[in-house]
């Protein structure tokens, strides 16, 4: 008989994982159970009057392979879309003034002096303080240290406040200096490791990319790809592919907690409901996964308890092009938090990406809310749409009334990889070697960008296929 694999989470993480468990047909039979009324969790694309509107993510970083890799199997590489190379700047907002940000950044770090001894973003003293980083000692221990402390100690604080933290932390929607470096950015403390400095290790990536002709994706010089219909397109190829290998694929179930039985798991569903499996993957937000836990495994439910998640919103408004005075002349800007503003960037994305609104229109989206700062925000619709245009109207003189206005609330949606990140990770890996049937997946771990969690899916089908028995899938496709 074959043995059953549950998969509790129909985000990208549980489709991903589904997809990879697919791939031994007759081995497990594979059930995904999504407490929502449809699938992709964060990944949401609204198609309307010609926009294509992303209220969650809006791209991937192309040179992680999996996201890549995944769209090639599902047949739809082809829709993948670059930013648009002509107007590819990005600005930071300092004292209400929007300014490019430096040339030459190389892994966030500068590395071309022209740019930088230009920039209005520093003083003269924070540009010294930054070239002081080519002096500096490394760091001799590898203790944890946050984005915050570690960018601050090499760069100076000015620079981190004014042009490594808007980048840097705007990912997360997080604190930078709550951040773990070593969980959020671990290859910044290997540069520092390996090239005695920052800026130094940089520029030695730098020249090695540029020997080695280096692209970020292979037929593709953009850093970030996307389909052209929307990342939704992904979650739709996938969720039909899953429909012809036979994978029971069940909307509306929340599943409430995890037992054990003689013969494996059961999963408790409201109205006394229950699913059975040999091995269960949960590629739910941790807090939701400790809830499932709290009977089965209470130490292993209190670490992902404990995981702290930032809500955030963004706020899409479309515009003819007639209204807005602005060139746009770039994928948008992001804003230090120093500058005390409720919106921690504002992306240009008919720029960016063209083909997301029809001709002679405009479509901005507001991204709304950051670690610490969430209780000044008023959550409710007409309050996010309220920050979005002040937004706009402040920054970028738009006051224009806009076309259409999509407000998206995401409620602990970005999990904070904040100090003891690390350590916590181990002590969860070692609660598991106990569990050895239930697997973890989803942004919570180790990374929380889209092609990351379709990783994490593959990683947790493997553990799950180890542990029924079942053959593994062929290796991952890499690109
Ligand atoms: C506004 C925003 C912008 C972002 N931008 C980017 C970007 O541009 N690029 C990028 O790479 N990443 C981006 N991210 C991050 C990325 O989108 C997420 O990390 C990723 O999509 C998370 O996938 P996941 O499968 O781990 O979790 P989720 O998408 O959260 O999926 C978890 C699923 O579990 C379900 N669930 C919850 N409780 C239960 C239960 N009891 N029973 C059954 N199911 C349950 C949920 O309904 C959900 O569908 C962004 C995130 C947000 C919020």
């Amino acid at each position: 008989m074959a043995a059953r694999i549950a998969i509790v989470g129909g985000g990208i993480a549980g489709l991903a994982a589904a997809h990879a468990l697919a791939r031994t047909p007759g081995q497990v039979e594979v059930t995904v159970l999504e407490a929502g009324p449809r699938w992709g969790g964060k990944i949401l694309t609204e198609r309307l009057d010609g926009f294509v509107i992303e209220g969650g993510p809006d791209t991937f970083l192309a040179a992680k392979p999996w996201a890549v890799a995944l769209c090639k199997e599902l047949g739809i590489a082809n829709q993948l879309q670059g930013t648009n190379p002509d107007k590819n700047a990005t600005y930071i907002l300092k004292n209400g003034r929007l300014h490019p940000i430096p040339g030459g950044l190389t892994m966030m770090i500068p590395t071309e002096f022209v740019s930088m001894l230009r920039t209005g973003l520093l003083t003269w003293p924070a540009k010294l303080r930054m070239a002081a980083d080519f002096v500096l000692p490394a760091r001799a221990n590898g203790r944890e240290e946050s984005m915050g402390q570690f960018v601050s100690r090499r760069l100076g604080r000015a620079a981190y406040e004014a042009l490594i933290e808007p980048l840097m932390s705007g990912i997360y929607a997080g604190d930078g200096d709550q951040l773990s470096i070593q969980a959020t950015l671990p290859y910044l403390p290997d540069l520092e490791r390996a090239h005695g400095g920052l800026i130094r290790g940089a520029l030695h990536v730098r020249q090695a990319r540029q020997k080695n002709g280096h692209t970020p994706s292979p037929g593709s010089r953009s850093l970030f790809l996307t389909p052209a219909g929307g990342l939704a397109e992904i979650v739709e190829a996938l969720v039909g592919q899953l429909q012809r290998s036979g994978v029971r694929l069940q909307l509306g179930m929340a599943v409430q907690a995890i037992h054990r039985t003689a013969d494996g798991f059961v999963l408790q569903l409201p109205d006394g409901a229950r699913v059975e499996a040999d091995a269960v993957i949960l590629a739910t937000p941790g807090y939701v996964s400790a809830q499932m836990l709290a009977d089965l495994a209470p130490d292993l439910a209190a670490e992902l308890e404990a995981i702290s998640y930032v809500s955030t919103a963004t706020v899409s408004l479309a515009f003819r092009a007639d209204q807005i005075e602005h060139p746009l002349d770039g994928y948008g800007y992001v804003i230090p938090r120093t500058e005390g503003h409720a919106a921690l960037a504002c992306t240009w994305t008919s720029t960016k990406f063209p083909h997301r609104a029809p001709a002679g229109h405009v479509l901005l989206r507001v991204f709304i809310g950051r670690a610490g700062q969430e209780g000044d925000i008023p959550w409710d619709e007409a309050g996010l749409l309220a920050l979005a245009k002040q937004e706009l109207a402040e920054t970028l003189g738009i006051t224009a009334v806009p076309e259409i206005a999509r407000v998206f609330v995401w409620e602990r949606a970005m999990p904070q990889y904040n100090l003891g990140h690390p350590a916590r990770l181990e002590r969860i890996d070692g609660h598991l070697e106990d569990l050895p049937g239930l697997a973890l997946a989803g942004n919570a771990f180790r990374g929380i960008g889209i092609p990351d969690c379709i990783h994490s899916g593959h990683q947790a089908a493997a553990r799950a296929l180890a542990f029924v028995g079942a053959e593994h899938p062929e290796p991952e496709t890499t690109v």
